[in-house]
């Protein structure tokens, strides 16, 4: 034997190991090829991605790139068969895989791209429905997103396939059958049928078990409007119209109670979990109240007895604090307990179209992107009416927060000449002097 024979033997005998390069360049590739057919299909040179992913298959080596693959067929009413997504026998992980990722890239092309006039109607008269037979999931993830993005013209045809009982029950997944009755009782408060949803949705609840382990998965409904620091003041109705707004779109798509404190008859949060309010917030409060002729003092009388009564028992009085985004320690550092001088007699809130921010966004938003903000009669439904995905519906207060800190820092300087952060509950703003 040779001495380069010896050689040969002994390095093949080394373990190899893969350093990943190839992995991540093969993936890189794929990508790239997605997106140079992705820009064909947009420019609508149709047939050249057809053509060329059709006679080679190898290239649709991704589920983004097969999945473009049919978009563009049935943008095109090309006819679909199994073994076009299929290349050696049928698999439904990737059927249902495909049917996602298929639905995703439409949804995101559908509410990010302008398309050509001809393209445009060719898109959105695509029917989804009509591969059911190669795609079965196909029928929840579309329906989801004509409920979702509010197309009321295919309402019929969803409601259609949500009354199919059998289209769902002989889903493969077992996790996303009982989603036929979670999208029926989103179909029903489309329709503001809130009975029938409500029926619908306990049905679904007793169906569907949520899986607590699984991660949460928040989706934010974006907010709209924005103004410079010197008109949110005299916007803050605007502002708190679109939180209400929103917050019934969360209440739509998550399935939660509109009037949830109603419905449970609650106003724990009013007599012992109590909002700071900025400066440009009760500015607003005070405003509104003389507005309507409302006597601002019998609220400052209640308050200046709820404050005689801390001062009482800790020595100090309730502030306004020079803080930045103050926790309820620094607003109220004792957890003293006391009810709002704006609830009602019969526990209703006496101010609730121009209640502040904080008592507007519980249940029903996030201020940290990764939790709702919320007490347990919210929490529960959220986990109970969330998808299979364990996704949850929310807005985000951050961006009303940041208009309404800029707002403060240009009313206290207009109104005080100072340049302080001015926050405080309600009580300590009523005994002030502000
Ligand atoms: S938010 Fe929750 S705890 Fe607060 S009043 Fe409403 S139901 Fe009760
Ligand atoms: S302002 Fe209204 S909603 Fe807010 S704590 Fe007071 S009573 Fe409750």
């Amino acid at each position: 034997m040779s001495q380069d024979q010896h050689r040969l033997k002994s390095l093949d005998a080394l373990k190899t190991y893969d350093s990943g390069y190839q992995d991540i360049f093969y993936k890189r590739s794929q990508k790239d090829r997605f997106n140079k057919y992705l820009s064909r299909y947009l420019q609508g040179k149709s047939l050249g991605l057809y053509d060329e992913l059709i006679n080679r298959p190898d290239l649709m080596d991704s589920l983004d790139i097969k999945s473009l693959f049919i978009l563009n067929a049935l943008t095109y009413e090309i006819r679909l068969e199994e073994k076009n997504l299929f290349v050696v026998k049928r698999n439904e992980f990737i059927a249902n895989s495909l049917a996602k990722k298929l639905i995703d890239i439409y949804t995101k092309i559908y509410k990010y791209v302008q398309l050509d006039e001809e393209l445009d109607k060719r898109f959105k008269n695509i029917d989804f429905y009509t591969i059911v037979n190669l795609l079965p999931t196909v029928i929840v993830y579309y329906t989801d997103f004509i409920l979702v993005n509010q197309l009321e013209e295919l309402y019929p045809k969803a409601f259609e396939i949500l009354s199919n009982r059998n289209l769902f029950d002989n889903l493969q997944e077992e996790s996303l059958k009982p989603e036929r009755l979670r999208l029926l009782a989103l179909y029903h408060r489309r329709n503001k049928d809130l009975g029938k949803a409500d029926d619908v949705m306990l049905e679904y609840r007793e169906q569907y078990l949520p899986d607590l382990t699984k991660k949460v998965n928040l989706k934010k409904l974006p907010n709209k409007h924005t103004y410079p620091p010197s008109e949110v003041v005299n916007n803050l109705g605007v502002l708190y119209q679109e939180i209400k707004d929103i917050q019934v779109e969360v209440c739509d798509l998550t399935g939660v109670n509109e009037d949830t404190c109603f419905y449970y008859n609650c106003s724990e949060c009013c007599h012992n979990d109590y909002p700071v309010l900025y400066y440009s917030e009760y500015k607003y409060l005070v405003q509104k109240l003389k507005e309507e002729g409302r006597d601002i003092e019998i609220y400052k009388a209640k308050a200046r007895d709820i404050q005689s009564k801390h001062v009482e028992k800790y020595g100090y009085e309730l502030k306004i604090t020079n803080k930045h985004r103050p926790t309820k320690e620094d607003a109220n550092p004792n957890d003293f307990k006391y009810s709002c001088p704006f609830l009602g007699e019969s526990g209703g809130c006496s101010v609730h179209q121009i209640r502040p921010m904080m008592c507007r966004a519980y249940g029903l938003s996030t201020s940290d992107n990764r939790n709702v903000q919320s007490c347990n009669y919210y929490l529960k439904q959220h986990q109970y009416n969330s998808n299979y995905e364990n996704i949850r519906y929310v807005y985000d207060v951050r961006p009303y927060v940041a208009l309404i800190e800029a707002s403060d820092a240009y009313q206290i300087k207009q109104d005080l000449n100072e340049t302080k952060n001015l926050c405080g509950t309600f009580i300590a703003w009523l005994c002030s002097d502000y």
